[in-house]
């Protein structure tokens, strides 16, 4: 009871911190979108990443609120650069497949995303795939549903389930975000490059795009941009960062016509 009230709490005090890591295009270079990612900044100024208290919001069904506190700030975010006359590209947000079985789940999003005035497709909604799998009618209808209100649709975590092709088939997703577990150092590393080649290469026939996750190599990014991967979210590029920190990097992409990364390793 005493964490569920330090929660409510940390929420109403705004003791949530709303970090942002930029995408990086591979055709353009350029590195203006980016994934709002929480961190939990507790009184005495400790950072607690989300792994540590996602779990405990979910069991005491408060992720809803954060989920929607975290989307209120990117909206603010967004609204607040538009105001200023600056540029703004696509922003990410998790959102906690117990809320996206809520009835009133795209009807909130909906009216937030209007109480801010953000136009179509500059907030894109990302799923985890297992949601897929309680019921695919319904995730049907509320991707739907969420397309037409204007939102861009992801699949989070692509591959770490029971992935289903079927899904890529029947649901109208934008873009596929291949797991870093492909990525991480593997016995079978040939084979999982066979994998993510054919992957991409369907969903680029699908008109899906694709976000490879946990890029940390220059020799991954070579290899992704051989196999036309769309964008790459990784520490090779840029961790998860304060907003300061991310508009400082929106400045330099948008004033630069230089891509902000350019590939000097021969592409195998
Ligand atoms: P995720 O959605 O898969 O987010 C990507 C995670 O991978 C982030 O961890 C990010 O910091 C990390 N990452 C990115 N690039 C690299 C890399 O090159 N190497 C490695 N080792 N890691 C990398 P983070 O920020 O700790 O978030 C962990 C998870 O917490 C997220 O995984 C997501 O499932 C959840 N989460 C974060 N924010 C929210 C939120 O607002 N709502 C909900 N429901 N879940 C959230
Ligand atoms: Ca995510
Ligand atoms: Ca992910």
């Amino acid at each position: 009871k005493s964490i569920e009230n330090r929660m409510l709490k940390s929420l109403e005090n705004e003791e949530f911190l709303v970090y942002f890591q930029p995408k990086v295009d591979l055709q353009t270079g350029l590195a203006t979108q980016a994934e709002a990612l929480v961190r939990w900044q507790t009184d005495e100024g400790l950072i607690i990443p989300p792994d540590k208290f996602i779990p405990i919001f979910e069991k005491k069904y408060l992720i809803s609120s954060l989920d929607q506190y975290v989307f209120k700030k990117v909206c603010a975010f967004i609204s607040r650069r538009l105001d200023a006359g600056l540029p703004v590209n696509t922003i990410s947000v998790n959102v906690s497949r117990l809320q996206f079985y809520n009835s009133d789940f795209v009807k909130t999003y909906e009216d937030i995303k209007n109480k801010f005035r953000i136009p179509d497709h500059l907030l894109e909604i990302e799923i985890t795939e297992s949601i897929a799998f309680d019921n695919v009618t319904f995730l049907e209808k509320t991707v739907s549903e969420l397309k037409s209100k204007g939102f861009l649709i992801s699949i989070d975590d692509f591959g770490t389930g029971f992935s289903s092709l079927s899904l890529l088939k029947n649901i109208p997703i934008d873009v596929l975000k291949i797991d870093q577990s492909f990525f991480r150092e593997s016995i079978h590393k040939e084979k999982d490059n066979i994998v993510i080649k054919g992957i991409i290469d369907l969903v680029n026939k699908l008109s899906i795009r694709t976000v490879a996750e946990g890029i940390e190599t220059a020799e991954q990014v070579a290899f992704l941009k051989s196999v036309n991967c769309n964008m790459i979210q990784g520490y090779f590029f840029y961790k998860p960062l304060p907003e300061d920190k991310f508009e400082e990097i929106l400045k330099k992409e948008y004033t630069t016509k230089a891509p902000a990364f350019t590939f000097t390793l021969s592409e195998t």
